[in-house]
């Protein structure tokens, strides 16, 4: 793997841990669900600071998979892994394990 891929690795799992922390704390509050909610790309690119609205249930659902993440379309992925939902507002990635 050359260096660029494993800081793009390194990014996502930065990404994936601060939205982690961010839905634990989510989940405890006893907001109402059903609300957007602005949870942070995870895709590879450390530049990028944009951000999903998704509802807490579906970022839960959607991170059930250990491998899975989810970034806007069209942002960058690393070779080889695959897109495994897309929609207008975001792309669910599988890592290449
Ligand atoms: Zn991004």
């Amino acid at each position: 793997m050359d260096s660029e891929a494993i800081r793009g690795r390194e990014n996502q799992r930065d990404f994936r841990s601060a939205n982690g922390r961010f839905f634990s704390v989510l989940s405890e509050a006893s907001g109402p669900d059903g609300q957007l909610i602005p949870f942070l790309c995870e895709c590879a690119d450390a530049l990028c600071h944009e951000s999903i609205e998704i509802t807490t249930t579906r970022y839960g659902d959607i991170h059930i998979g250990e491998l899975d993440y989810m970034i806007l379309p069209g942002h960058t992925r690393i070779a080889g892994e695959e897109i495994i939902e897309e929609n207008a507002y975001y792309e669910v990635v599988k890592k290449a394990a």
